[in-house]
Formats: structure tokens, sequence, C-alpha cells
């Protein structure tokens, strides 16, 4: 009983382990060949996925590169107008400097201009006011030309020391009288026109003092009735000129005294 049991025992287990074993052998087969199979399969999907990927990654790594040098090519530009925008910069700082420097020499002329115009309007000023003075001048030497004219003829006579008389009484007085004509030594002025403006004339015209009033007649002793028309600087007191029309007549007078007596 024992013995058949264990026989039993045996033999189903062997049996069982057979089958088992060739069940274990089939299945490895079998996957072998399932795996086999499936690894034929997924290695074809493989292959292309690969390829796929593959070619994702060539179309990035080409877009990457285009893209990199699309920005290099930016980068670039940009460098290259920012260098352009950098030397106009400094092209208008310098325009700028210059036209300041410009304005400044303008405003610096300006300036000039206006003291160099300043200037002018003052010398301009001081130029009439010198035509001015020269024109009163001028005038003043004609004047002292004529006192002179009327002054110097004659020579050299002693001045007159008697007391000068103003008086109209009618009576005679006695006159240092001197002969002159209108020549240039009895006259720096050769105009021929007296003091007071006439033509001087032979026979009328007498140089006196102020103390004798233009056109006042005269009666000299002798020789006629006279007219006061001229001046001269030495004719002071009791001195009289007596106008002849030439020199030589002149001289022939000389100078001697008279006698005169005031008509009016
Ligand atoms: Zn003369």
């Amino acid at each position: 009983m024992k013995k058949n049991f264990k026989n039993l025992l045996k033999n189903l287990l062997g049996r069982k382990s057979r089958k088992v074993k060739k069940a274990k052998v089939y299945n490895r087969k079998n996957n072998l060949r399932k795996k086999s199979i499936n690894h034929g399969k997924h290695s074809k999907k493989l292959r292309w996925d690969r390829i796929i990927v593959l070619l994702c990654i060539i179309g990035l790594i080409i877009s990457f590169i285009s893209l990199h040098n699309e920005n290099n090519n930016k980068k670039n530009t940009i460098t290259y107008y920012n260098n352009q925008t950098e030397e106009l910069n400094n092209e208008l700082d310098n325009t700028k400097t210059k036209l300041e420097e410009t304005t400044n020499q303008l405003n610096d002329t300006n300036t000039k201009l206006t003291e160099t115009t300043n200037q002018l309007n003052d010398a301009n000023t001081k130029i009439t006011e010198l035509e001015g003075t020269i024109e009163n001048l001028n005038s003043e030497i004609t004047e002292l030309k004529k006192k002179t004219s009327t002054t110097s003829r004659g020579g050299t006579i002693s001045r007159n020391t008697a007391t000068p008389s103003t008086e109209n009484d009618g009576t005679y007085i006695a006159f240092e009288a001197t002969g002159y004509c209108p020549c240039a030594k009895c006259c720096d002025v050769q105009t021929g026109i007296t003091a007071s403006g006439t033509r001087a004339t032979a026979g009328r015209t007498v140089a006196m003092s102020k103390n004798y009033a233009f056109g006042t007649n005269i009666e000299i002793k002798g020789m006629g009735t006279y007219v006061v028309e001229d001046r001269g600087g030495a004719i002071q007191g009791n001195r009289i000129d007596i106008y002849f029309d030439s020199h030589q007549e002149a001289l022939n007078f000389g100078r001697r005294t008279v006698y005169l007596k005031v008509l009016n």
C-alpha cells in the first residue's frame, strides 16, 4: 500500500513535473518566438520613429543654426547701425562744437563791430565838433588878420599917448595919420573890403579906433571929408589910417600929423 502510494505519488509528481517541464519548455520557446516576433515588429516601428525623431532633431538643429545666423546677422546689423549712430553722434557733437565756436566768434565780431561803430560815431561827433571849432578859428583868424592888416601898416609907429578924443565940439584935434593901401605889406588879407564891409575907396575910407563908430564923417584939415569904415588893432587913441589906391601913394603920404574934426 505504502509502495503503491509512493509510486503513485512519484508518478504523479513525475508526470506532473514532466508536464511542468514540458510546459516550461513550451512556454520558453513560445515566449522566445513571441519575443522574436515582437522584437522584429518593435524594431521596425522603432526605426521609423527614430528617423522621424532624427529628422525633427536635424530640422531643429537647422532652424537653430539659421536662427543663430539670423541673430548674428541682426546683431552685426545692429552693431553696424550702432557704430554708424555713434559716428553720426560724434559728427553731430563736432558740428555742434563748431557751431558754438562760430556763434561765439560771431558774437565777438558783433561786439567788436558795435564797439567800432560806437568809436566811429564818437569820432564823427568829434570831427563835427572839430570842424565847428576850425570854422570858428578860421573866422577868428580872418578877423585877426583884418585887425593885423590894419595894424601892421605904416611900419613902426610909436604909440600915441595922447588921450583919445571922443568930443564932438567942432574943434580940430591932432591925429597921427598913416597912409595904407590894400597891398600885402599894408594888409595881410587883400580883399579890399573894410572891416565895416564896404569896398575901401580912396578919398573916403579911413580907419579909426572903436571910439569912432562906422559911418562917422570926419573932416581932415586941408584934405577933405572922410568916413570911418575900417579898424585896426594898433589904431587906438588919436590915430588914423588913410586909405590910398596904391602902395606908392600910401608911402608918399607916409606918416604925418593931421588935424581933424568930427562932423556928426
Ligand atoms: Zn600898401
